[in-house]
């Protein structure tokens, strides 16, 4: 594939193409001709190469209320495109770079953007619900009918172009093939940041991981990166353990099959008293606080990614904390996007990061629909759509 045949004759006009619209919470997505404006101030129009659909897209798609429930919206975070045109302002993207865009912004100026603290942005972390980073509600997108569509999470890659901030937009290698490339979009920077970032994870230390899915078998690759030498894997689906094996999973607990026992206590059977870092890539609070209950008292750390869709708050004995163990959660695994993607496409280059066994299936946009029904179903770790094809 041509990854710079980006169309410049539509540079500071609308382009009309195709982008598959949730209309309705739960129901099918449409594909259907739409207007992308040209990019604002500090945008960047896109061109998709390929897109990949991740849990966090399901759950969003099923949300019937509350602010966050929207629609008409293009949903997709997790994707790889190339720059077409440029809004005023715009330094470091030019056409025909290859970019991600990435949910979580990275303004690089703010006081904690500026700090190597943590990747939070204090200058728009706390916007999660406008349409367009600098402009509120405006929306870059219309149907048919002229009306607006909602953005998603400042990136709407269910789309053949899109439009994004720089805030959310890395510039990376255009070695690194573009499928998995998409992965570093969202589910494997997540996994593999918390792993290291995060938790820290150091040689010879003992992992749990609930929720084998994208999320955990990054978080499984991290740890095994940083040398983790034990790694139990957690997951009601029983062929995630012979997956997990190729991300370092180790061990395995069907909590189908573990009777009375709570997963916790299996888990301190296995490993003399608890584990030194539990991860939740679930979303519920039962198993964030069985994740909590799995560490070791005085040292034990919890990273909590899954995300609970209610927002429900989560239990723990307040014992167990003053006794040392530590909880904390995480977006996008700790990274700071525009520092640590590129450390991270750079270690996939130099083969010491595994992207390969994550891409269970491949379809073309049109078939959106499969993929939400494969990923529903539990049936595939990330399904690729290829724009072209
Ligand atoms: P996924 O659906 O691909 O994987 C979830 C896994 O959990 C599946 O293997 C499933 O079999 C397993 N599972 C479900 N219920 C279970 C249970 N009760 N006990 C044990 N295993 C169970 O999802 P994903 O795309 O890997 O995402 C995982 C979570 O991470 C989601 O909540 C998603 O929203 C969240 N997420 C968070 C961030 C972040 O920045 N924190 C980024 C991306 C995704
Ligand atoms: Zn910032």
């Amino acid at each position: 594939m041509d990854k710079t045949s980006s169309v410049s004759i539509h540079e500071g006009k609308p382009i009309r193409c195709k982008a598959a619209l949730c209309r309705k919470a739960g129901e099918a997505l449409v594909i259907e001709e739409i207007q992308v404006d040209p990019p604002q101030a500090y945008e960047v129009r896109i061109k998709i190469l390929c897109t990949s659909l991740c849990h966090t897209d399901v759950a969003f798609w099923k949300l019937e209320w509350g602010p966050l429930a929207r629609f008409p919206r293009i949903l997709g975070h997790e994707a790889v495109g190339v720059v077409e045109s440029i809004g005023e302002l715009v330094d470091g993207f030019k056409q025909g770079d290859v970019v991600l865009p990435v949910f979580h912004p990275h303004c690089e100026e703010c006081r904690d953007c500026k700090s190597p603290k943590s990747n939070w942005c204090s200058r728009f972390c706390d916007d999660f619900v406008s349409n367009t980073r600098r402009y509120g509600m405006a929306s870059r997108f219309k149907d048919f009918s002229g009306e607006d569509i909602y953005h998603f999470f400042f990136v709407s890659s269910f789309s053949e172009y899109t439009v994004v901030d720089i805030a959310h937009l890395v510039n990376i290698s255009p070695e690194i093939p573009v499928d998995k490339a998409a992965l570093l979009s969202c589910c494997v920077s997540t996994g593999v940041g918390a792993a290291w970032k995060v938790a820290n994870v150091e040689e010879g230390s003992t992992v749990a991981i609930f929720g084998l899915g994208a999320v955990g078998l990054a978080v499984a690759e991290g740890a095994r990166l940083r040398g983790a030498a034990k790694i139990i894997g957690v997951d009601l689906n029983p062929d995630k353990f012979e997956i997990g094996k190729r991300f370092g999973i180790t061990d395995f607990v069907n909590p189908a099959l573990s009777g009375e026992k709570k997963i916790s206590q299996v888990i301190k059977e296995m490993t003399e008293g608890g584990v030194d870092y539990s991860f939740e890539c679930i979303g519920l609070t039962s198993s964030m606080e069985e994740a909590f209950n799995s560490t070791r008292t005085g040292s034990g750390k919890t990273v909590i990614l899954g995300k609970e869709k209610q927002m429900l708050p989560i239990s723990l004995g307040s014992h167990d904390l003053l006794r040392g163990r530590t909880i904390c959660g995480t977006l996008f695994g700790g990274l700071k996007p525009k520092l640590d993607i590129p450390i991270l496409v750079d270690s996939y280059l130099k083969k010491e990061l595994n992207l390969n066994g994550f891409i269970t299936h491949e379809l073309s946009f049109e078939e959106i629909n499969k993929a939400f029904d494969l990923l529903v179903k539990g049936e595939t770790i990330r399904c690729v759509l290829w724009m072209d094809k």
